[in-house]
């Protein structure tokens, strides 16, 4: 039988159309989806010999282009999720990069331990999740996933496979994690969970009638709260820019909770399949469809507010850990109610002294441009010590926009301006989230010391440039990192 060392061209049975997540972006490359390390070197050795460039891609949550690899191979690790060390005394879980938040909150739950850090959804793997650094929303109070990553072993293209962490290879650990797999494949990482003592959290909802109350509310909650997330109102101008309502959790104390080992067990946890106990939820998106535009999002919106509002009476309810993290995943492929087009997520960081102004500017620039968010998320983060963090002391917002093959162009100019806005508030992107950012700005923001320093390490990983994606093409195009060598050159105009 032929194996991929025998392959003396890229198979086209590998080529697929790869999407972002949004859908505004696709590419086709030829996908590879090992399961075993083995797996992952002979994925390795094909592209160089055939001259290709790897992007690795772990579930595909990554709003734009940072898991597509026009023209060259996709290496999905979505098959490599098996968990190869479990301690329920200590919380310490080792596991392949390909296992999700999903298979990571159902195995250790039953045990009485969650992620510590979990995005808006369960679907993204750890090793996604690592290469991006992923914040949630208690970021202001426990970091970005990094920060609860005790060890990684990392293959990189020269085919060392080394061990990282604070003690060992200190300097590829700060990179590597937010290094959004430009050095090597996270092939193992160590993680260290957070103990529970219940399956519920504490949650209230706090209504806010701008974006300065939002704020103030937000500063006086973070020392105690466990976790805050703010939605906010992308339509409402004047005095009621940035109105909307705050969501605040805690984690139950030993001894609350009356029943844990029932609240525990993943039956609880579910999201419901069905709303009002009838219609599924699968087709819900297709009944979202014809509210998604700037008359049904003002109407929907306002409703949102005011119903809040008038709820709003400081009560605490319980909420399941998943219904509380993973809001986001209640309607599946909510996505599709965007249209063909898709959406695209614009989320910047902006320190707190320049936070309110700044991201109040967005909002009117976005509606003044006629293309209001149809959902804004609103979070406090702290600083960390990654190199090529997303994070600072102060807030993001995060901007979803429908995209249209009428509004495309004018969307990409809209961002250049929110661009603008960022880098005078001295603020940051997030590559998870991006789809327009241009090279010149990722390096302001992210500073010449510290691209140069991450690039001397992409050389000493990746000497010969074999990994790359669409969007380091498009915001590294001149590193010297992306030069190959010849034999690779020339293979690469061969034809499948
Ligand atoms: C609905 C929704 C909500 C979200 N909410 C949040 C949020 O609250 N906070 C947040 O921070 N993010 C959030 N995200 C973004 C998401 O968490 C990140 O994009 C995450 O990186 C996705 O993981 P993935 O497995 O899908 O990776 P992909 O999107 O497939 O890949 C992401 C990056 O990781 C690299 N990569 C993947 N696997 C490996 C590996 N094994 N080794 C090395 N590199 C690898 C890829 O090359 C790529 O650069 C959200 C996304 C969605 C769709």
């Amino acid at each position: 039988m032929m194996t991929l060392r025998d392959e003396p061209t890229l198979p086209f049975q590998n080529l697929e159309l790869v999407h972002g997540w949004g859908l505004s972006t696709d590419a086709v490359g030829y996908v590879f989806r090992p399961s075993t390390v083995e797996g992952i070197r002979e994925v390795f050795e094909l592209a160089q010999r055939t001259g290709r460039t790897i992007a690795f891609r772990g579930a595909g949550r990554s709003y734009g282009d940072a898991a597509l690899n026009a023209e060259n191979v996709v290496l999905d690790l979505t098959r490599f999720c098996r968990i190869l060390e479990w301690d329920p005394h200590t919380g310490v879980i080792k596991m392949e990069s390909g296992v999700t938040i999903r298979q990571l909150w159902e195995y250790a739950l039953p045990d009485g331990w969650w992620p510590p850090i979990v995005p808006g959804t369960m679907f993204p793997t750890l090793g996604g999740c690592a290469s991006m650094n992923i914040h949630g929303k208690n970021n202001f109070a426990v970091g970005p996933i990094g920060d609860h990553i005790l060890e990684f072993e990392l293959l990189l293209p020269t085919g060392q496979h080394l061990t990282c962490s604070r003690q060992e290879n200190r300097d590829l650990f700060y990179a590597a994690i937010g290094g959004f797999g430009m050095l090597g494949c996270f092939t193992s990482i160590t993680l260290k969970l957070k103990n529970v003592y219940s399956g519920y959290l504490n949650v209230k909802a706090i209504n806010v009638p701008n974006l300065d109350a939002m704020i103030r509310e937000l500063e006086q909650r973070m020392d105690a709260a466990d976790y805050l997330v703010g939605w906010i109102d992308g339509l409402a101008g004047g005095k009621g820019i940035g109105r909307g309502v705050i969501h605040e959790a805690n984690y139950l104390k030993p001894g609350q909770d009356p029943n844990p080992a029932q609240t525990l067990r993943i039956e609880n946890q579910q999201l419901p399949d069905t709303i009002f106990g009838l219609l599924p939820k699968s087709t819900l998106w297709r009944f979202m469809r014809p509210f998604v535009n700037n008359v049904g999002v003002r109407f929907i919106n306002m409703a949102k507010f005011y119903a809040s509002r008038l709820l709003d009476r400081g009560k605490i309810f319980q909420q399941s850990h998943a219904a509380f993290a993973f809001l986001l995943d209640y309607v599946p492929n909510w996505k599709r109610s965007y249209g063909r087009g898709g959406l695209i997520q614009y989320q910047s960081f902006i320190p707190e002294a320049t936070a309110a102004e700044a991201f109040k500017a967005q909002l009117r620039l976005a509606q003044k441009a006629g293309y209001p968010p149809y959902l804004a998320v609103f979070k406090r983060h702290r600083r960390d010590n990654f190199l090529m963090t997303h994070s600072v002391d102060g807030y993001s917002l995060a901007l979803d926009f429908k995209i249209t093959k009428r509004n495309r162009a004018a969307i990409w100019k809209l961002a250049s301006q929110l661009d603008e806005v960022v880098l005078k508030a001295g603020g940051r992107f997030y590559f998870a989230k991006d789809s327009t950012l241009h090279a010149a700005s990722a390096e302001q923001y992210l500073g010449r010391e510290a691209v140069e320093q991450f690039m001397a390490l992409k050389r000493r990983c990746d000497p010969n440039g074999l990994l790359e994606t669409n969007l380091y093409r498009r915001l590294f195009p001149e590193s010297e990192a992306t030069a190959k060598p010849e034999a690779q050159t020339q293979a690469g105009t061969a034809q499948p």
